[in-house]
């Protein structure tokens, strides 16, 4: 049994039982079975059925936030949003199965055509930090594709993915099209890779598991997305709305206590205006409600284990601290939001994720240099560019190595648009138009006429 730990309290709230090898592979075999009548559902019926899906979800937005809330520490906030992004991201797709076209591509002689197939099975992995969206990301176009998904929520959290399958059934989606399975990465989430009926893998979590995914799925020419780890720079001219940066800037790096891929945890600010943006950050920074996630008033909850908090406390522990936030006594994981200065781009803390409320600031000369410093990591997710000249935010926007910018917002994450990573964040993308056809493959088919 895998114990299920409430990370405000350090309480057991329940166990799950942890699929085996053979339990994964029955449940493969399932999916597999369910795959030709999935394929073969009309697109107006598997459009209703998503939709409906959809609407069970929306029916259960506050059970669902309330279980994040005691099993991730999410804030009940964004446990809402979340539930409600689940929601979202599962209309969007739902328009997607009358819309699947092909080509009709002049051939002579007859017609040719070209279908999106569906993959087969496609195998989902989850990481704790964003259970419901990131399951939805992948289960929700993969199912409006035609495809049977089977799921492996995070050990840490597998709460809200197991009742986001029940509630599939509840809906209406026929057995075995959409199954979650918990239990080991190197068990559940490994059999994915090497199960051939398994015919695609979305992986979300750390680069370096990640990498061996994308190496196991070499051996079957698996298809593979790797969503992975991000170090984003935002990055604050001298010419921006200054008040605007600062007072946005606590909640790009500390939301979700920093367990986010898209943190803003490198703040590079402009030399000129260094100490004032600094000045304003602090007040910011000490005002972040740190408090019980079930609290309306929280903006920030515990960290995810006592590992990771023990991850997190080793980059502060020799590094110069500008100033801290508060933060909650007593049992669970709890850090205070932190705010670092790097004496250059060599400190542990620039350079690596941290996952954790911390966040590095860095002076930088001008606009190459913000450039050359942004540019400086194997990672490419976000990131944020504040200035209000309209042509260096352009050229920083092309110039800055990242799947996913914003330009005076830290916003990244909107369902219809596409979310990924360039270099070692990633390869492919979610939501938006672009995710759907990657869990489909081009069939071209030539029709003679005949004489
Ligand atoms: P992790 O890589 O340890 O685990 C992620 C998932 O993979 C879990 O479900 C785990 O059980 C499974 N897993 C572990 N080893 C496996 C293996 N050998 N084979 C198959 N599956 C395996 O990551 P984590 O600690 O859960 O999550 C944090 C990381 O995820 C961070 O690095 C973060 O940046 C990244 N992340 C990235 C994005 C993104 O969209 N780019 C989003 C969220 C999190």
């Amino acid at each position: 049994m895998t114990e299920v730990i409430n990370p405000s309290t350090g309480d057991v709230l329940t166990t799950v039982p942890p699929l085996d090898l053979a339990g994964t592979d029955a449940a493969i075999a399932r999916a597999q079975k369910a795959f030709p009548a999935w394929r073969d559902v009309a697109p107006g019926d598997r459009a209703r059925l998503l939709r409906r899906f959809a609407a069970v979800v929306d029916e259960h937005i506050e059970e669902l936030a309330r279980l994040e809330v005691r099993n991730a520490g999410h804030t009940i906030g964004n446990a809402r949003w979340e539930a409600g992004n689940v929601r979202d991201v599962l209309n969007y797709y739902a328009g997607a199965p009358e819309r699947l076209a092909g080509r009709q591509i002049p051939v002579a002689g007859g017609l040719d055509v070209t279908f999106h197939e569906p993959l087969g099975v496609v195998g989902i992995i989850v990481p704790w930090n964003f259970p419901m969206p990131i399951a939805a990301w992948g289960f929700a176009p993969a199912l409006a594709a035609g495809n049977t998904v089977v799921l492996k929520p995070a050990e840490l959290t597998p709460l809200t993915a197991i009742r986001l399958g029940e509630l599939a059934l509840e809906a209406g989606l026929p057995e075995h099209v959409f199954q979650v399975l918990p239990g080991k990465g190197s068990v559940v989430g490994q059999r994915f890779v090497t199960h051939p009926a398994v015919r695609k893998v979305c992986f979300t979590g750390s680069t370096q598991v990640g990498k061996s995914i994308m190496a196991g799925c070499a051996d079957q020419v698996k298809r593979v997305t790797l969503e992975l780890g991000g170090k984003s720079a935002g990055i604050v001219f001298a010419d921006a709305d200054l008040e605007a940066a600062a007072a946005a800037a606590p909640g790009a790096v500390f939301d979700n206590a920093g367990q986010d891929c898209c943190a803003r945890s490198r703040l590079l600010v402009e030399a000129s205006v260094y100490d004032r943006f600094l000045a304003l950050l602090e007040p910011a920074v000490r005002a972040f409600r740190v408090l019980d996630p079930a609290s309306e008033m929280s903006q920030m909850g515990p960290l995810i284990s006592s590992g990771q908090r023990e991850t997190v406390q080793s980059y502060v522990d020799d590094a110069d601290v500008a100033f801290r936030g508060s933060t909650v006594d007593g049992g669970g994981w709890w850090f205070p939001p932190t705010v670092l200065l790097a004496s250059g781009t060599g400190d542990r803390h620039w350079r690596e994720e941290i996952f954790g409320p911390v966040v590095s600031v860095l002076p930088f000369r001008d606009e190459a240099e913000a450039v050359r410093l942004a540019n400086d990591t194997e990672y490419g997710l976000s990131g944020s560019i504040w200035t209000r000249d309209v042509g260096r935010a352009l050229r920083m926007s092309r110039a800055v190595e990242t799947g996913a910018l914003s330009v005076n917002s830290n916003s990244s994450v909107r369902y219809w648009t596409p979310f990924g990573g360039m270099k070692q964040s990633g390869l492919g993308r979610e939501l938006g138009p672009d995710a759907l056809l990657s869990f489909t493959d081009v069939k071209n088919v030539f029709l003679a006429m005949g004489e």
